[in-house]
C-alpha cells in the first residue's frame, strides 16, 4: 500500500510539474499572424463557421482551451500582457484586427489590457454568470472564438477594460 501510494504521489508530482511547465511556457509571438479585414455584408460582419474538429487541427492546445472551450490562461504567462510595439493585436483563430496597440494600456492584471476595441462590431459581448460571478464575455464577432471579459474600471476615454487572454491573440506589427 505504502509503495502504491509512493508511486501515486511521484505520478501527481510529474503531472503537476508537466503542467507547470506548460503554463510556464510562453507562446511564441507568430511571425506568420496575419491581420484579415472584416467584412460586410449588408451591415452584417460576415462570419467564419467552422466546426470544433477543424478548428482542433488549426490551433495549438492552449489556443483551442481559451478560444473554443473558454479557458483562461494563468496571470503574467502569456506572451502579450507585458508586449510593447505599434501595430494591431488580431484574433488569434480567424486574423480579425481586434485591439490596436494605441489602446493597450498597463493594468496590472497578468493580461493584456486595451480600453476598446478596433471597432465595436468586432467584438461581441455575452453575460457570463459562471462561478457565481456577473461578469461580460467578451468574443471574437467573426468566429465567436473566447477572448476574456470586459470591466468597467478601465481608464479614459472609454472606462473599460478589455482583459483579453494572451492566447487568443497574435499581434501584427505595423509596417513601416
Ligand atoms: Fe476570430
Amino acid at each position: 500500500m505504502k509503495t502504491f501510494s509512493a508511486i501515486l504521489s511521484a505520478m501527481v508530482l510529474i503531472f503537476v510539474s508537466c503542467q507547470g511547465q506548460e503554463v510556464s511556457t510562453a507562446t511564441q509571438i507568430k511571425e506568420e499572424a496575419s491581420l484579415i479585414p472584416g467584412e460586410f455584408k449588408e451591415g452584417q460582419l460576415v462570419k467564419v463557421d467552422k466546426d470544433n474538429q477543424l478548428w482542433k487541427k488549426e490551433l495549438s492546445d492552449q489556443e483551442y482551451y481559451i478560444l473554443r472551450e473558454a479557458g483562461t490562461e494563468r496571470a503574467f504567462t502569456g506572451d502579450l500582457w507585458d508586449h510593447k510595439g505599434e501595430g494591431t493585436y488580431v484574433c488569434a483563430a480567424c486574423g480579425l484586427p481586434l485591439f490596436s496597440s494605441g489602446t493597450k494600456y498597463k493594468s496590472g492584471s497578468g493580461w493584456p489590457s486595451y480600453y476598446e476595441p478596433i471597432k465595436e462590431e468586432f467584438v461581441a459581448e455575452k453575460k457570463d454568470d459562471k462561478f457565481g460571478w456577473n461578469r461580460i464575455e467578451v468574443l471574437c464577432a467573426r468566429c465567436d472564438g473566447h477572448l476574456g471579459h470586459v470591466f468597467d474600471d478601465g481608464p479614459e476615454p472609454t472606462g473599460l477594460r478589455y482583459c483579453i487572454n494572451s492566447y487568443s491573440l497574435d499581434f501584427v506589427a505595423e509596417k513601416p
